[in-house]
């Protein structure tokens, strides 16, 4: 569909400004509200496999796979068949179900945590870790890295300042400056940094996190074996590593980033596919240390809805259903994805910088003066001509591909982007290229 076919988004308009009037900012969390691209977000009414719709009947191509979860598609049969039976059976207990059990001996067999605990949410999931880290250890220093995004956590909210340590400052009011001064913010990929907040700070620091692959500041994999440092360093001082995998776990491979790097963290994060669709996610790591959580040990840790049987349903299915060959296509169309991106913007001599780890991958609308190669840390993914992003953002919208309304994103494709889907988004892509070489 051409962008004069498309109808306007009256629905949309009208849904947003009912919504901003009960909701700060008409959204429920806040990237959604399209601030970083201007213009009004869509609401959706429905999915199905590749394809998202919108409240006037606008059909888009979906590169957002609900920020992740969404690995199959959207409403797989054998998912949604799998809910409904669940559905039908009771929604809630705050008992032991046997769907947690099966998918945590799923997220087991798949990872190299020995033992997972289920939560809600990636938040949850970051939020419990640390506290786990810091129990175990009796420590209260974590390090953790700009531009890494591991939910609302108060203490991770910390902004990086400038120098090689910076002891945290809050990020947002109302997180207190004794909340996140425990917090050191480190520039990513940059292991003299942590070498040196280990000889200041060695024997206070209860763990590194990290994002395996970071994919919350666009795609910044970790270079030269940065992981394995990580995991060598927290060794030598008595840390412990975190490695939070909530996008790209199940993602990526079929454990996640650590399906590529293979390196075995003390404690990892998961969320997003593992929910499929719904709120579910998990902290796991080895036997000894989840040990010391309620009510085997004495770090405490509960949720009412924690492994909920519905949500848990839809997460095992969608694993399940995830097999080998699913990831091997996801590869091959995240490559052509990127293939046609970067032949569009090419032929409009649109400077810009693919990053991928895996199947993720984002798309960085970097300056004509920026010669780096590789976008490395937070501040080279800053170095990035924003308007330019909000431009081909809205001409894909127009022509019918939901991309991230952030250009700090990933794209997320999923198994349903089929040839079809993959032609609708080709044919999109020179206009937005267009748009894009305007700015
Ligand atoms: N960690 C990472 C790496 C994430 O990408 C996210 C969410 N984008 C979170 C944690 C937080 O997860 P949630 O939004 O489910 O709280």
């Amino acid at each position: 569909p051409v962008s004069d076919e498309r109808a306007r988004p009256h629905r949309s308009e009208e849904l947003f400004a009912r919504a901003s009037a009960v909701t700060p900012g008409g959204v429920n969390s806040p990237v959604r509200a399209f601030r970083a691209v201007g213009g009004t977000p869509r609401f959706m009414t429905q999915g199905d496999g590749s394809h998202i719709t919108d409240a006037d009947g606008n059909r888009y191509v979906d590169l957002v796979a609900s920020w992740g979860p969404m690995l199959l598609g959207h409403a797989h049969p054998e998912v949604i068949a799998a809910v409904q039976a669940a559905v039908s059976r009771g929604t809630s207990y705050g008992t032991p179900t046997e769907p947690e059990v099966e998918l945590a001996e799923e997220i087991v067999a798949r990872t190299p945590v020995d033992k997972v605990r289920l939560v809600s949410s990636g938040t949850e999931a970051t939020m419990s870790a640390l506290r786990l880290a810091r129990g175990v250890t009796g420590r209260a220093k974590i390090i953790k890295f700009a531009g890494c995004y591991h939910g609302h956590v108060d203490a991770l909210l910390a902004q990086a300042g400038s120098g090689v340590v910076t002891l945290g400052l809050p990020g947002t009011p109302g997180v207190t400056a004794a909340t996140t001064a425990d917090t050191i913010v480190l520039p990513y990929n940059d292991p003299a940094a942590v070498t040196e907040a280990f000889a200041t700070y060695g024997d206070q620091i209860a763990a590194v996190i990290t994002e395996a692959s970071p994919g919350n500041m666009g795609v910044v994999p970790p270079l030269d074996n940065f992981n394995g440092f990580l995991a060598d360093t927290c060794r030598a001082n008595g840390a412990l590593f975190i490695s939070d995998e909530v996008m790209t776990g199940f993602r990526i491979t079929r454990s996640g980033y650590y399906g590529i790097d293979g390196v075995v963290p003390d404690l990892m994060t998961f969320g997003k596919v593992m929910g499929g669709g719904f709120p579910a996610a998990a902290f796991g790591g080895r036997a000894d240390l989840m040990a010391h959580l309620a009510p085997e040990g004495s770090v405490y840790q509960a949720g009412t809805l924690s492994g909920n049987p519905v949500a848990t349903t839809a997460g095992l299915t969608t694993l399940r259903l995830a097999t080998d060959e699913v990831y091997a296509k996801l590869d091959e169309t995240s490559l052509t994805l990127q293939r046609m991106v970067a032949t569009a913007l090419e032929k409009e001599g649109v400077p810009y910088l693919i990053q991928a780890a895996g199947n993720l991958f984002s798309v960085f609308f970097v300056d004509n003066t920026t010669n780096e190669a590789t976008i490395r840390d937070f501040a080279g993914a800053n170095a990035q001509v924003l308007p330019r992003f909000a431009a081909f953002f809205h001409a894909m919208l127009d022509a019918g591909v939901y991309l991230p309304p952030s250009a700090y994103e990933a794209w997320f494709v999923s198994a349903a982007l089929d040839d079809d889907a993959l032609a609708e988004i080709e044919a999109a892509l020179p206009g937005a290229a267009r748009a894009a070489a305007a700015v």
